[in-house]
């Protein structure tokens, strides 16, 4: 009919727009590396960020040892569920030897209020956890708890332990803490409710993965997240830093945290859908590469032209579905769960459909076209994070082989979309091949990290302790 027509002729265009040739990777890639080689140049004229990590030199240089023994807590902010971890250091050889966590998920209404509320949450439920220490579990006697905090935004560090907030994304948007210092605001909420503690390291999710990372495999050269937002850390030769005027350090190599999610270039496939999403968020203009790639916005632009078969296609049939008018209302993980959906009738995105969007009877026919969207949605997403990993190979001159060296480099990864939505990382992972060539593809790795980012940040709290 013509309706149907009408529907597909919309997918089929959303599918030309969203394409990723090779070709259009590669140019990707190379916008990534010239961004990086102008953020380490000089300050600003940049998308990305390149804040270099002055205080995090125990991420590069030695892994904590022996001396670093103890329990310690670690606090990981990252979009819509924060998570309190507390590890008991100091094995045989140094080490994990016990670890513990909870995960909270963080009311809605916090992300977009006050400096307070948020922060207060965030303690009495840290405060919670330290109630439920065990045996064998506590402090030494007359010892400070002492915690790493994750906190996964753009932060201008000003030393190990502060650091001052420089624009919220994900979905947050607190007016009075842009510009605070969150070590400061969380040190307040902390002595409101009477929880001593300490925060002696602050980082974020990819610093506390590349820390993890290199504290398990010294191969690994950068860290990248891909779970609510997206973001890759690495680690680079001080030489290859022309706007960093101040010490040195021994190992000559220090962190960069990019800020990759604020990426963009016009090289980018973007969309009607994107821009519309990007004016009605709020985070207008900023994080172009992260809204198309993360985990907070697949399942939206899922949405967005679904709403637009409906409307204009009549996709649904007359009346368009009051819920598919709901910004965020799909989730990336129903997306993931239809996309995955291998029953011969597509039950699983019939059932999404009923129990999301209210929408009662659908046909095998319109369900495979939602799979297929899906497809386009996520191939995307992964295709051009690929393309973004090899911008940093590409930097990093190991795009090659040379003389037949056998250096490996590993890619330490971590976060949701990557861990849960196996089409996504499958894709990422072939794209990274194809990309790089079999050759050059044998000598780098992507390893999922479990839970870096947490405990990354308990052994840079505990290498920086204030009773070493
Ligand atoms: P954060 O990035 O907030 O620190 P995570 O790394 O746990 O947290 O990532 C959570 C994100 O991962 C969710 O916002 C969601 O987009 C994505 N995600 C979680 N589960 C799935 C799933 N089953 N399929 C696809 N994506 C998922
Ligand atoms: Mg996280």
């Amino acid at each position: 009919s013509g309706r149907w027509a009408r529907a597909m002729a919309i997918l089929r265009e959303f599918e030309e727009n969203c394409g990723t040739p090779i070709g259009k990777l590669r140019q990707v890639a190379d916008a990534m590396a010239v961004e990086m080689h102008a953020g380490l140049a000089s300050e600003g004229g940049t998308y990305i960020s390149i804040l270099i990590l002055a205080f995090h030199i125990a991420v590069v240089s030695k892994s904590p040892g022996q001396e670093e023994n103890g329990l310690f807590y670690a606090l990981d902010l990252g979009g819509t569920n924060f998570r309190v971890i507390r590890v008991l250091l100091g094995g045989k050889d140094g080490g994990v030897v016990k670890q513990e966590f909870e995960e909270v998920s963080i009311p809605p209404h916090l992300m977009t209020g006050s400096s307070d509320a948020l922060f207060g949450f965030i303690a009495t439920a840290l405060a919670n956890f330290v109630a439920t220490e065990s045996e064998g579990l506590h402090p030494s006697p007359g010892r400070q708890r002492e915690l790493g905090f994750t906190f996964s935004f753009p932060v201008r560090q000003t030393s190990i332990a502060s650091g001052n907030l420089i624009k919220w994304t994900k979905g947050f948007l607190i007016d009075d803490v842009v510009g605070q210092d969150v070590v400061g605001e969380l040190t307040k909420a902390m002595e409101r409710i009477g929880l001593d503690m300490r925060v002696s390291a602050l980082v974020n999710d990819t610093i506390g993965t590349l820390a993890g990372g290199r504290y398990h495999n010294p191969d690994v050269i950068a860290a990248v997240i891909l779970g609510t937002g997206t973001n890759a850390a690495y680690v680079e030769r001080a030489q290859a830093i022309p706007k960093w005027h101040g010490l040195l350090p021994k190992s000559g190599e220090m962190v960069i945290n990019m800020e990759w999610g604020n990426f963009r270039s016009s090289h980018l496939p973007l969309t009607e859908y994107d821009q519309d999403l990007d004016v009605e968020s709020l985070n207008p203009g900023e994080q172009i590469f992260e809204k198309i790639i993360s985990g907070m916005y697949l399942g939206e632009i899922v949405r967005r032209v679904l709403l637009k078969m409906a409307e204009e296609a009549a996709f649904f049939g007359d009346i368009v579905p009051p819920k598919l008018k709901i910004p965020f209302i799909l989730r990336t993980p129903h997306m993931s769960a239809m996309h995955h959906d291998e029953s011969s009738d597509l039950r699983v995105v019939g059932s999404k459909l009923k129990d999301i969007l209210e929408i009662p009877h659908t046909s095998l026919k319109m369900r495979k076209a939602i799979v297929e969207l899906c497809d386009i949605v996520a191939t995307r997403g992964a295709r051009l994070s690929a393309a973004g990993i090899v911008g940093i190979i590409k930097k990093l001159g190991r795009d090659t082989v040379k003389d037949g060296e056998k250096q490996k480099s590993v890619i330490a990864m971590d976060g949701g979309l990557y861990e849960h939505y196996s089409k996504f990382s499958t894709c990422m992972e072939s794209t990274l091949k194809e990309l790089l060539g079999e050759e050059v593809s044998d000598n780098i790795a992507v390893e999922q990290s479990n839970d870096g980012s947490g405990i990354g940040a308990a052994l840079l709290a505990a290498s920086h302790s204030q009773y070493l």
